[in-house]
């Protein structure tokens, strides 16, 4: 025997047993979001490398450790794309989406990231997000954040999530309390690690969010990002408290929360659980007024998320918030020839006549046992039986899988009423 291969480690298969989750919770960020007025866009999964370094930043942990990058047949440096919003701004850019026009968008698909892998972490993963163009004011940024709070409701999972909220104020406020924090901690760099000390000379602001305590102990005496935004950016996030407060949604300001991408401006925002262990944000986003000029467009005001879709569905299963629907309805069971031919004729007319519900056939053969296990296993309500002697009285035997119910002989011409009834759809 040769050697199997293996898939490549951080990039996961998903299972049957894990599509019936996954479809379901696509099903409901579909709903969620038409729900809202917003289209879906699709982009591709390689773009060239320049655009990630150009929007989310040459110094930041993904640009710098987590890209796939590689050289195409045309010596092009192409990537992976580690995440959508670059991307969707791009797309935006290119077919002329964004200038003087509003956009609600959607995207759902795989990223990735060269990262250690581990429980809700991930090489390759798969983000839901929205971005939204054109429109400026804190009503949007509590619009979006409205959003993803009623997907937390339709997953039953509102409970097990917070919301931390902070602003970055604008591009010039943040320099100037960038400048501010690096002379402060610059006079404390015997209490910094090592990560803290490369970020000083790269990205400062991350070191706002260091989980370590001694790092964590000096930030906490460091200047304030509060104190250091401009007054329009401290209107706007105060206008949004308060918005947020008035539509019920709880929030907690966190000072430390930066993200860790460079384009972010005002609003940031993260939903975090403390059910998912180190990797507990849920979704994360925030305004990005700069990004589209940054990539070539007009200025455009921009807010939007991306959702964790791995993470959603742990935090999911843990909750056990969920009763999903099994693969089958119905499983119709056949003896001989002849029998199965009207079996699967059966199958179809079900199919024709009420095509929401799942109606599974046996193959295969072997005799009624083997076929009655099966029937079990596929999760299907009911049994159809088919045999010899239903061919002859042009009936078929109705067997209840998960009830104490004794079986039933229907006429062929009820089949279709008594399954409509039963799994309670209608024609
Ligand atoms: P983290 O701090 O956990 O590394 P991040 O700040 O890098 O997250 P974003 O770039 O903001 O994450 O991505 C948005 C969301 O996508 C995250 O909140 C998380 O739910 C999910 N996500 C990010 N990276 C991964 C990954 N490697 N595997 C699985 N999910 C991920
Ligand atoms: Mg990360």
């Amino acid at each position: 025997m040769s050697k199997s291969i293996q898939a490549i480690r951080g990039m996961n298969d998903c299972l049957p047993e894990q599509t019936r989750l996954w479809q379901w919770m696509e099903q409901q960020i579909r709903t969620v979001v038409a729900s809202y007025g917003y289209e879906e866009i699709r982009m591709p999964i390689v773009e060239s490398t320049d655009l990630f370094k150009r929007s989310i930043g040459e110094v930041t942990d993904i640009v710098e450790k987590e890209m796939y990058t590689f050289e195409d047949r045309n010596g092009d440096s192409l990537t992976l794309r580690p995440e959508g919003t670059a991307s969707c701004v791009r797309a935006g850019n290119e077919h002329g989406l964004l200038y003087n026009q509003q956009q609600r968008l959607w995207y759902m698909g795989p990223m990735f990231r060269h990262e250690r892998p581990q429980k809700g972490r991930y090489r390759q993963f798969h983000q839901f997000g929205i971005e939204v163009f054109g429109l400026h004011g804190p009503d949007i940024d509590a619009e979006v954040i409205l959003l993803s709070a009623r997907l937390w409701k339709h997953f039953g999972i509102q409970d097990n999530v917070v919301l931390e909220l902070n602003s970055l104020g604008s591009n010039e406020a943040r320099a100037q309390y960038k400048e501010k924090l690096v002379t402060f901690l610059s006079q404390h760099k015997d209490k910094l690690d090592e990560d803290s000390l490369r970020r000083l000379e790269t990205n400062p602001l991350r070191i706002l969010d260091s989980k370590n305590p001694e790092v964590q102990a000096v930030v906490a005496d460091a200047p304030k990002l509060s104190d250091n935004l401009d007054a329009e950016s401290q209107q706007h996030f105060q206008d949004l408290c308060e918005r947020l407060s008035a539509l019920g949604i709880k929030y907690q300001v966190n000072e430390r929360l930066v993200r860790g991408l460079d384009y972010y401006n005002r609003t940031v925002f993260e939903w975090v659980t403390k059910d998912l262990g180190a990797q507990g944000t849920v979704c994360a986003g925030g305004r990005y007024d700069g990004l589209v000029s940054q990539l070539g467009g007009k200025p455009t005001p921009a807010v939007g998320f991306a959702m964790g879709l791995e993470r959603l569905a742990l935090l999911l299963e843990q909750v056990e918030a969920l009763t999903i629907r099994e693969a089958v309805d119905v499983y119709i069971a056949a003896t001989g020839a002849e029998a199965e031919v009207a079996a699967t004729q059966l199958g179809e007319t079900l199919r024709d006549a009420l095509p929401q519900i799942r109606v599974q056939n046996h193959c295969g053969g072997g005799n009624f046992k083997k076929q009655m296990k099966r029937a079990d296993k596929s999760g299907a309500n009911i049994a159809l039986i088919i045999g010899e002697s239903e061919l002859q009285n042009s009936v078929v035997t109705l067997k209840h899988l998960r009830q104490e119910t004794e079986q039933q002989s229907i006429p062929r011409q009820d089949v279709v009423a008594t399954v409509a009834s039963l799994t309670n759809v209608s024609k």
